[in-house]
């Protein structure tokens, strides 16, 4: 939707632009016409294909970072706050990754891993051991280390944070040599300038949701049902192998076995088919940072939290669990 004002406000600039080329001089006709379009995309060519992949977004992030944060011991959640800076949550530390990305050269190949979507699954080989699972693991070890001096360890937990939900991420692993979707330009809804990896960064939650509050609330929703029991249990290379499956969906025109091609236009029917696997993919997210923090950071106490931890009325009612659906 912001999106779409944005555009609002190209068009409308272009308008204006209309009117300067009547007031331009005489002899310059041509270039009074030309001007404001030549502007105009200078405009799109910066904010077009120049935009980093951010993933998820602010919202994903934060969001699967609160959901995270109600399954959390009371030891993890002092460490926690006695790792990270005064007055920084853990949900602003879930953004630092991305946000500080150019002050860390290098870093920008730490955050995902590309996997052919037509492989089997993820190999160790896909990573170069530089990939979203080896630093995931690199980060963990230093964030479970207690002798690790507080400046590493407080780095190392922004990064295990932003990088579960990272591996969560489809684009952030499947890939059709198009660097997980960037250079598969797609119209979405009013976006004309968007592209497959945006979409899921942060185009689909933004269309489904109007702030965050809405989003963690769905999360928390999602992580009370039955089918959400055995999300904690797996690895790394687990996540990512179902961001793998749900890239192939991701990837796929709704209702049909072919794939999206550049240039085409998608919308509401995209949006009903993986509105609801982006969140599942965060809910997830969430619940696997919970386990890892508390396992990290207070080993000991791990059991102390029932799991999921919710208020007493929320707990799900003891049904027989439904039938798991979307990605394995
Ligand atoms: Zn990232």
């Amino acid at each position: 939707m912001r999106m779409a004002m944005g555009m609002e406000v190209l068009q409308n600039q272009g308008r204006k632009s209309g009117k300067h080329q009547k007031a331009s001089p005489e002899g310059w006709p041509a270039l009074g016409r030309l001007l404001p379009l030549a502007l105009i995309a200078i405009i799109l060519l910066g904010i077009g294909p120049a935009r980093q992949a951010l993933a998820w977004g602010r919202m994903g992030h934060r969001a699967s970072t609160r959901l995270a944060e109600t399954r959390l011991t009371p030891k993890a959640r002092a460490l926690i706050r006695e790792l990270l800076e005064p007055g920084e949550s853990l949900a602003d530390a879930s953004t630092w990754a991305d946000e500080n990305s150019q002050s860390i050269p290098g870093s920008a190949a730490w955050h995902y891993v590309n996997v052919p979507i037509s492989a089997a699954s993820y190999s160790p080989r896909d990573c170069h051991d530089n990939c979203v699972v080896s630093r995931f693991e690199e980060f963990r070890r230093i964030l479970a280390d207690p002798h690790a001096p507080k400046p590493r360890r407080r780095m190392a937990l922004r990064y295990v944070v932003h990088l579960v939900e990272d591996a969560h991420q489809p684009m952030h692993v499947g890939d059709r040599r198009d660097r997980g979707g960037n250079n598969l330009q797609l119209q979405f809804f009013g976006d004309d300038y968007t592209n497959l990896h945006q979409v899921w960064d942060s185009g689909l939650l933004r269309n489904g949701y109007c702030n965050e509050r809405e989003l963690v609330d769905d999360l928390i929703d999602l992580a009370r049902k039955p089918e959400a029991r055995d999300w904690t249990r797996g690895h790394i290379e687990d996540w990512v192998n179902e961001s793998l499956e749900a890239a192939r969906q991701a990837y796929r025109i709704p209702g049909s076995k072919d794939l999206l091609r550049s240039g085409m236009r998608i919308g509401r029917e995209y949006e009903d088919a993986n509105l609801p696997l982006a969140v599942k993919r965060l809910s997830q997210a969430g619940m696997r940072l919970s386990e890892v923090l508390n396992d990290c950071l207070s080993p000991e106490g791990k059991r102390a939290i029932p799991a999921p931890h919710f208020r007493k009325e929320q707990q799900p009612a003891p049904s027989a669990a439904p039938q798991a659906s979307g990605i394995r």
